[in-house]
């Protein structure tokens, strides 16, 4: 049975690491989640849970920032763990000249590691971590968009690149503007 793997702790107990949660009395690992509540500003999730094997609720208290998170490469299926750093080189880079700098970025980037902590999977593709930066990146300035979207797609996907600028502008003919 596939089990939701999460960094947690019992109610009171030790930190138990990245593992699967598993009932604390028959050590069944298909709970349900009975309760979802954020406590500590956002940075660690309490949940109320039910074993279904033997009805035992019981609580966890899974953490968002400390385990790590691994990418997998979109060629070839390499992985690396995630690395604020690395992103955020990437994107300092894609937001020269423009609007936004380190506190921007370094905010994006949380804003990223929280949503992918908080969907649980211990494994990312590269590919969907490009689609949030863009995602984001397209809220907060066209340049750094583009730039980005240039260097992510590496111009394999035009057609969708197009679509997506014309989305964001309205028009089509951003791309004669691109530095
Ligand atoms: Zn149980």
């Amino acid at each position: 049975m596939h089990g939701l793997r999460t960094f947690y702790k019992y109610n009171g107990g030790s930190a138990k690491g990245w593992e699967t949660v598993k009932c604390n009395e028959c050590h069944h690992d298909d709970t349900k989640v009975i309760e979802s509540r954020d406590v500590s500003d956002g940075e660690a999730i309490r949940r109320r849970r039910r074993c279904l094997e033997c009805g035992n609720r019981f609580t966890t208290y899974e953490r968002l920032e400390r385990p790590q998170i691994v990418v997998v490469k979109n060629n070839g299926g390499v992985r690396e763990l995630f690395s604020r750093q690395k992103l955020l080189s990437g994107l300092l880079r894609a937001s020269e000249k423009t609007t936004l700098g380190n506190v921007e970025l370094q905010r994006l980037i949380s804003d990223i590691e929280r949503e992918l902590y908080a969907c649980g999977e211990p494994e990312v593709s590269s590919a969907k971590i490009g689609d949030m930066v863009m995602q984001r990146l397209a809220k907060l300035d066209e340049v750094a968009y583009v730039r980005f979207a240039s260097v992510y797609r590496r111009f394999t996907d035009i057609a969708g690149f197009e679509q997506q600028l014309s989305e964001i502008r309205g028009r089509k003919d951003l791309l004669a503007d691109r530095p």
